[in-house]
């Protein structure tokens, strides 16, 4: 055997020794259901919190958008990839966040390792939440700016890493997950933004699980009356937009220098026009209808109540049942009888705290959720059952 399929095929025995190795299941969407291998289950596990991506008015915009300028952008956006929708969507984007401009990037992983090193480099220092997105560590990492990790939502951590740290460093940024994707809990900001502006650093929230759900749909930084000072706002166009794509909504001097520095910007090919088609009919409903856009959290909630779990704060509830083994039995038992609710295991979360994820979306009957919330009662407990 060849030296690289053995060291491959190394790595897979392990991954599959610890009942860790992953594959993807193919895996057919219509709504809240899913099928699979010719079964039929309703989906707890698709982040498409509004079902936007089967509105039909989503739809026939993705399709006037490929009739009118083709399936794909051709080109990066700075040389002839910007088509027309790009600057329609932008100005959506920075109306819904409330700043001066905002900048598409070919996807959420994509924003994060272009702006972060963008910003800041070698002689600077990055405060990021330790259950932070794998991009926000992944752009952080590739600026080659010092890195700390601060404890989960830990304020005194943070600002005892900003006291020892900050001084050394010439630039500082902060950067968190606003809905935190495997918990679904919310980042502290106002308390965040404080820091920041006490240490001169810059706030970076990541909002992928938060434009659309939280705020009347505004997102994170609006989940209280006032809203918070977030200099870089960004997030993903893949989740309750339903398309696809990143963004970074942003003053006008950060976009500009997003626009000629970010090498995810630069150096890839610009967004499908109908994927840009697609998510400015989705913002449109979600700026319309901040009713509809409450709805994901509100069935978030009825569920946690039937299970006598604590209030979620977003669309997302999780239940940590600690080892990789029993969140497959656990997983598995809800297939069973119907509901498809996919495990999630390390390296997505730490260690010993494997989890079956929950996502509401917008059209999740309540009676289906209460027999869920049934099923979890009665199936969970055999799987932990020794
Ligand atoms: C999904 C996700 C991303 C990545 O966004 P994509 O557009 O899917 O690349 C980034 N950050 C967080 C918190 C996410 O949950």
């Amino acid at each position: 055997m060849r030296s690289l399929d053995a060291f491959a095929c190394g790595k897979l025995a392990a991954l599959d020794g610890a009942r860790l190795r992953r594959t993807p299941v193919v895996t057919v969407r219509d709504g809240i259901f899913a099928e699979r291998g010719g079964r039929i289950l309703l989906s707890f596990s698709c982040n498409d919190y509004l079902n936007l991506s089967r509105h039909p008015e989503v739809i026939k915009a993705a399709v006037a958008a490929a009739q009118r300028y083709g399936v794909g952008a051709g080109a990066s956006r700075l040389v002839t990839g910007n088509h027309p929708l790009y600057d329609e969507l932008e100005t959506r984007l920075a109306r819904l966040k409330g700043t001066a401009a905002a900048c598409v990037f070919g996807s959420g992983y994509l924003a994060n390792t272009g702006i972060i090193p963008a910003l800041v480099g070698a002689d600077d220092l990055i405060l990021v939440d330790e259950l932070s997105h794998a991009c926000v560590h992944a752009g952080a990492k590739l600026s080659g700016a010092a890195v700390c990790r601060y404890r989960h939502c830990d304020m005194a951590d943070a600002e005892a890493l900003l006291t020892a740290n900050r001084a050394k460093h010439q630039r500082a940024l902060i950067a968190t997950d606003g809905v935190f994707s495997m918990d679904g809990d919310l980042a502290p900001l106002a308390d965040l933004s404080t820091l920041a502006q006490r240490f001169d650093a810059w706030l970076l929230a990541d909002d992928a699980h938060g434009l659309g759900v939280i705020g009347g749909g505004r997102g994170s930084s609006f989940a209280n009356s006032a809203a918070v000072d977030v200099p870089l706002q960004m997030g993903t166009l893949s989740k309750a937009v339903g398309a696809y794509g990143g963004y970074l909504c942003a003053s006008q001097p950060v976009v500009d220098l997003m626009r000629t520095r970010a090498r995810t910007f630069i150096y890839s090919t610009g967004l499908p026009p109908p994927v840009v088609g697609a998510a400015i009919a989705a913002l449109d409903i979600i700026e319309c209808d901040p009713a509809y856009t409450a709805l994901p959290l509100r069935k978030a909630k009825l569920f946690a109540r039937a299970l006598n779990l604590p209030d979620p704060q977003s669309a997302i509830v999780p239940l940590v049942l600690r080892e990789t083994e029993t969140v497959l039995a656990a997983a598995q038992a809800l297939e069973e009888d119907g509901f498809l609710v996919v495990p999630i295991r390390p390296p997505t979360v730490p260690k010993g705290t494997a989890r079956l994820r929950f996502a509401f979306t917008a059209q999740h009957p309540d009676a289906e959720i209460e027999r869920l919330a049934a099923t979890v009662r009665r199936r969970v407990s055999e799987a932990l059952a020794p």
